[in-house]
């Protein structure tokens, strides 16, 4: 059996408690049983999404809602905020759903200027705005209010925001800050396993939707709204990450959402610490630095595929060693889920053992 800690940006240790959830009996899906549960997740996912509108749960990974959105919500051209791996591949996924689209492109690291965005809004083209608030690839967090502010100026702009890797380790206030489409996947910092997407609909998405055909069936909103009144999902859900849902969201509420988000910052920091007490710097600038991972910037010029793989084969624990194009220039390390101060300071005494070998002399 393979038994690695995963320190990965995703998917990410799950507890034997969360496992346990998951092995509660399936029941049928239009049964009492069934909305009994689903209805249950409700009042505590309307307060991790600080939102009154319903929380849906999709059968899918993350991407599964990312291109459902652009489906139901884009009828004229849709701009997507690009300065990632995955918020550049919603570009792709754009124009693959036959959408007409054009790309506010920076640097990968680099952080979206809501100031660009407001120009560029300005032309009145869009209808749509796509942004990923903390790009995984590059552990870099968006300024997420001040771009919310600006799109507050486009009434006519439907945004859609993937908290994919920055729900529920820091806060998001959906309605406060108007967002009208805010999704995220089960496997990052909600410390499940993949297969559930969770997204929150704002009533001017709605309204756009019912004026968007071809939304097609398994995605479409309005077939999540209807079916949620009944305390279901559209098709047969994967239930055993409900339970598993039921069980984290109760473990969050003791916890408190506002420790939550302390503790991921402060483990944050230690991993931070121990970067620069090495020598390395940090991909992103020190103001957008993400809080649930870290992405190194190999500025040592050290083997970093060999630094991971001796870490995996060593001491059994995983981290990334960068993205697409930036593989091998940066590596990556998650403190997101259900990490503490002890098994960071594990993590930390196992990265000194290992890497003092692949240090510059
Ligand atoms: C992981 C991730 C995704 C993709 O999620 P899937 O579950 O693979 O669909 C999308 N966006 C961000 C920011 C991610 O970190």
């Amino acid at each position: 059996m393979i038994d690695y800690k995963l320190h990965i940006p995703g998917p990410v240790n799950v507890s034997a408690e969360t496992y346990k959830a998951m092995s509660t009996p399936v029941m049928g899906h239009r049964s009492t049983d069934f909305v009994e549960l689903y209805q249950s997740c409700q009042p505590n996912l309307q307060k991790l999404f600080e939102t009154k509108d319903p929380v849906f749960l999709s059968t899918s990974s993350a991407w599964g809602v990312m291109e459902g959105a652009l489906r139901n919500l884009c009828q004229k051209k849709v701009l997507c905020c690009m300065c990632g791996a995955f918020s550049d591949k919603w570009l792709d996924v754009a124009k693959r759903a036959g959408k007409d689209t054009d790309p506010l492109q920076v640097e990968w690291g680099h952080h979206i200027d809501p100031e660009e965005l407001k120009s560029r809004l300005s032309t009145g083209e869009y209808d749509v705005v796509t942004l990923v608030h903390n790009e995984t690839s590059c552990g870099m967090m968006n300024p997420l209010k001040e771009i919310m502010e600006v799109l507050q100026e486009f009434p006519d702009v439907i945004s859609v925001i993937d908290t994919v890797s920055s729900f529920s380790v820091v806060p998001i206030p959906k309605d406060e800050w108007g967002i009208d489409v805010i999704l995220t996947g089960s496997q990052k910092a909600l410390a499940m396993p993949p297969g559930l997407a969770l997204f929150s609909v704002s009533e001017r998405a709605f309204q756009r939707a019912e004026q968007v055909e071809d939304r097609g069936y398994y995605f479409d909103f309005l077939e999540f709204r209807s079916n949620h009144a009944k305390g279901m999902t559209p098709s047969t859900p994967v239930i055993p990450l409900i339970h598993a849902l039921n069980y984290t969201l109760q473990k969050i509420i003791k916890e408190g959402i506002e420790n939550r988000h302390n503790r991921h910052t402060e483990l944050n920091q230690i991993v931070h610490k121990w970067v620069a007490s090495k020598g390395f710097e940090l991909l992103p600038k020190q103001e957008f630095s993400s809080k649930s991972l870290t992405c190194v910037r190999n500025n040592l010029d050290i083997d970093v595929a060999g630094f991971v793989k001796t870490l995996r084969e060593e001491k059994k624990i995983s981290i990334d060693g960068g993205y697409g194009k930036i593989k091998g220039k940066t590596f990556r390390i998650s403190n997101m889920g259900d990490e503490t101060v002890d098994s960071i300071n594990h993590l930390i005494s196992n990265m000194d053992e290992v890497i003092s070998s692949f240090l510059p002399a």
